[in-house]
């Protein structure tokens, strides 16, 4: 809710509940039959799994991501693992699988790694478990949105939050700093704004709009 209110602020016009239906190079028509012009059209709905040649075709699954099973395992196979985007571990619980997301695939990588190592040692492999910290987005300047199980916040405060989370996220602390500083020369400049490609428009008195 509040990041819609954020994107309303920049100008954004959102349509929800409904999907495009097509694009003619200057119209865009949605699914309820609505229409609006553009010519410019970024297109940003979903990510498609590129997996090798040779696995077997019925661990290829909607999106072209690869079934695994709770050890990473590809399915019908035990030794090709597949983490990340383009696995997915399909429950009950989780139909469509884990979330594209990167502490999906970090938290992957530590366990097969970790998996590895007792394989090595003759040790039976440890089954894996999400463990979801909650998410979190940055919409524009001092705007972001924090969502934990426990605490939902919003504002300068989250936006300070996410920047900390993912410059700590960085390999490295040449790359730790150079990304803090990066954002820093941003954010005073307003030369490329944090994650911002968009604001909102001035109407001048005649009515006019412009950026
Ligand atoms: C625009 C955007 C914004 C995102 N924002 C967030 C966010 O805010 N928070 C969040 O948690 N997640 C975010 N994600 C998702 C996150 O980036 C992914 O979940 C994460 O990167 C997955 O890691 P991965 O290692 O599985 O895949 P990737 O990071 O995609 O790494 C796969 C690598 O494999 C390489 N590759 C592909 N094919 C081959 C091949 N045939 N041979 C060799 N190499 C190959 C690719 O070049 C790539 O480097 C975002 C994704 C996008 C696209």
């Amino acid at each position: 809710v509040k990041s819609l209110e954020y994107l309303k602020q920049l100008g954004v016009n959102v349509f929800l509940n409904t999907r495009v239906r097509e694009y003619d190079g200057s119209l865009i028509t949605l699914e309820d039959g609505s229409s609006f012009r553009t010519d410019t059209v970024i297109w940003t709905a979903g990510v498609k799994g590129a997996p090798l040649e040779g696995l077997p075709a019925d661990s290829i699954v909607g999106g072209n991501r690869i079934a695994i099973n709770e050890y990473n395992q590809v399915a019908g196979t035990t030794n090709i693992f597949a983490i990340g985007d383009v696995a997915t571990h399909i429950t009950e619980e989780n139909p469509k699988g884990l979330p594209m997301l990167a502490p999906v695939a970090q938290q992957q990588g530590r366990h097969l790694a970790k998996n590895l190592k007792r394989v090595m040692k003759g040790r039976s492999m440890l089954p894996f478990e999400y463990l979801d910290k909650g998410v979190m987005a940055t919409i524009g300047r001092r705007k972001a949105v924090v969502d934990l199980k426990v605490w939902k916040f919003q504002g300068t405060f989250a936006w300070l939050v996410w920047m900390f989370v993912h410059i700590m996220s960085l390999v490295g602390f040449r790359n730790k700093i150079v990304a803090f500083l990066d954002w820093m020369v941003n954010y005073f400049t307003y030369d490329r704004p944090l994650g911002l490609i968009i604001r909102p428009y001035k109407r001048s008195e005649n009515g006019s709009e412009s950026l």
